[in-house]
């Protein structure tokens, strides 16, 4: 057994490899999660095999905790920003009680998003910030801040007055939950290609929302949104090109006849009249509903 500074060392080395490991890419697969780190040799999976729980034996607190969403996006974020996570059942409490001694203990795990069956996007630093024994719960706290540290504040400083800045303030924090899953999901579903030009650099691609998410049904599903390169979605953003429901590219009419360099002739007018390329699953695909929706704009907006 390892003494609890190297099992802090060790969490932290994990840590370090999981950043190191995910790069430029938002996600991890589940065979790399269990087979790819090891510690002076010892191969430790990071992710359980059967429970939503993961005690590696040589830890004392846990080390990961898998989502518990029954559906992509619906787990069960509270309206201030915070997890809530279930107890493992009865039958193997057991499971509980390094979790328990994470929050007792203020030791940062992992949570793991499933994006999709054997793929997942993990969160480092997380922390377990309370123990609801009466719903059976643990809240954990995704802002990487220890709440040890001077600089870890509540959600809200001073609380929103009014019903509509209540409404703004749970709106963003969602927000700002969900956009790492959402483009994650987005560039995984899009297999890291710009949809209208393919560019194939992840740090050069946007997870862009077909219809904005401060609209109502701007909701963060892969169907509403692309993968687009920085150009492309601004490009889009802007109204100088719109993509019709049955996913073409239609470029603002001034934009086609102006004369300027390379990136507007090849970037941008001679996308016009092109396909753009979407996922193969049907789920995945650009909701031809939101895309009327965006395209309406397009027109009413774009120079004609
Ligand atoms: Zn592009």
């Amino acid at each position: 057994m390892y003494d609890f500074v190297e099992q802090a060392l060790i969490r932290l080395d994990i840590f370090q490899w999981l950043e190191l490991r995910l790069g430029e890419h938002e996600w991890i697969t589940k065979d790399e999660l269990l087979n790819g780190y090891s510690y002076k040799g010892i191969r430790i999976p990071l992710i359980p095999t059967q429970q939503g729980i993961h005690n590696p034996q040589i830890f004392n607190e846990t080390l990961s905790v898998v989502s518990t969403a029954r559906s992509k996006y619906e787990d069960s974020t509270r309206d201030d920003g915070m997890i809530e996570y279930d107890y493992e059942s009865q039958s193997v409490e057991g499971y509980n009680t390094k979790l328990r001694r994470a929050y007792v203990n203020k030791t940062p795990i992992i949570y793991l998003k499933q994006i999709k069956p054997g793929i997942y996007q993990p969160s480092i630093n997380v922390y377990v910030i309370g123990d609801d024994l009466i719903n059976k719960k643990f809240i954990l706290d995704f802002r990487s801040t220890n709440p040890e540290n001077d600089e870890f504040q509540p959600e809200f400083k001073t609380l929103p007055s009014t019903e509509f800045e209540k409404k703004y303030a749970i709106q963003q924090t969602k927000r700002r939950l969900h956009q790492p899953q959402f483009r994650a999901a987005v560039l995984y579903a899009y297999e890291e290609k710009c949809a209208i030009c393919r560019l194939k650099h992840p740090k050069l691609l946007d997870a862009a929302h077909i219809v904005p998410d401060s609209h109502e049904l701007g909701v963060p599903k892969v169907s509403n949104g692309l993968a687009l390169c920085k150009i492309h979605h601004a490009a889009l953003d802007q109204k100088f090109i719109g993509i019709t429901p049955d996913y073409t590219v239609d470029v603002d009419k001034d934009l086609l006849t102006e004369v300027d360099g390379p990136m507007l002739k090849h970037g941008i007018q001679e996308m016009n009249g092109i396909t753009i390329q979407v996922p193969k699953a049907k789920d995945e695909k650009p909701d031809r509903r939101l895309l009327e929706l965006s395209y309406a704009s397009f027109l009413a907006n774009s120079r004609k």
